[in-house]
């Protein structure tokens, strides 16, 4: 089998780990969180993570050309991978391009910022007990209060709505050059992600599968021509 490296990129909201969870065993793809690796290796202790916990216990974000060593690490020795969290810039994804690690496709999910808010702002969770729940897709039965425990439901700090509107907007003016360049390259599939979930995930399979029978059969392709 011929090697399948997949970007997965969307706003906070736009529901990637759902389609993580729901497309990478059935590709045979291992879904690599950029955010978990740091984690990962700081827990095992190993000599990049001993560095990185240095930048997390001063409370500094890590710099971005080690965040550049430990991807082209772990993106130049895996041959099957759906990845989050890298890359997230222009500068990033021209680094690793230029360290011969090549994508398949990039799946960029598209939602509005109306729907991110919807989606966000509609969070509950419950301050004692930490129970989470959703105005409009998991309600409390208890209304404003927890189910488990009788305490009054708290919205996150980050979940208020102007803010969610902030971190879209620097989601967006970060990623749009990104999303040029794997446009221009031919390797951008949008999907689209306003859907319910599973209309989202139904997108996705079928981009992937697009994405991999065009790679895997080019005999077939050439004898249809015939
Ligand atoms: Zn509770």
């Amino acid at each position: 089998m011929e090697s399948r490296k997949i970007v997965l990129l969307g706003p906070p909201g736009s529901g990637k780990s759902t389609v993580a969870e729901g497309v990478s065993s059935k590709f045979s793809l291992e879904d690599l969180y950029m955010g978990q690796v740091l984690r990962e290796q700081v827990a095992k202790e190993t000599i990049i993570g001993n560095i990185v916990k240095e930048y997390m216990l001063k409370g500094e974000l890590v710099p971005e050309d080690f965040i550049f060593g430990l991807a082209y690490l772990l993106l130049s020795s895996k041959d099957n991978f759906l990845i989050d969290g890298f890359p997230r810039t222009l500068k990033q994804a021209e680094y690793i391009d230029g360290k011969g690690v090549t994508f398949n496709a990039v799946l960029f999910l598209d939602v509005s910022e109306e729907e991110v808010v919807r989606r966000l702002s509609n969070r509950r969770v419950c301050p004692s007990c930490k129970a989470q729940y959703h105005l409009l897709f998991l309600p409390s039965k208890e209304g404003e209060n927890c189910e488990k425990c009788q305490t009054k439901l708290e919205r996150r700090a980050d979940d208020d709505p102007e803010t969610i509107k902030t971190r879209f907007r620097e989601y967006h003016s970060k990623t749009a050059p990104l999303i040029e360049l794997f446009m221009r390259k031919g390797l951008l599939y949008k999907i689209d992600a306003s859907l319910p979930p599973k209309g989202v995930l139904d997108e996705t399979v079928a981009a992937l599968n697009k994405v991999f029978s065009i790679q895997e059969s080019p005999k077939v392709e050439a004898e249809k021509e015939e």
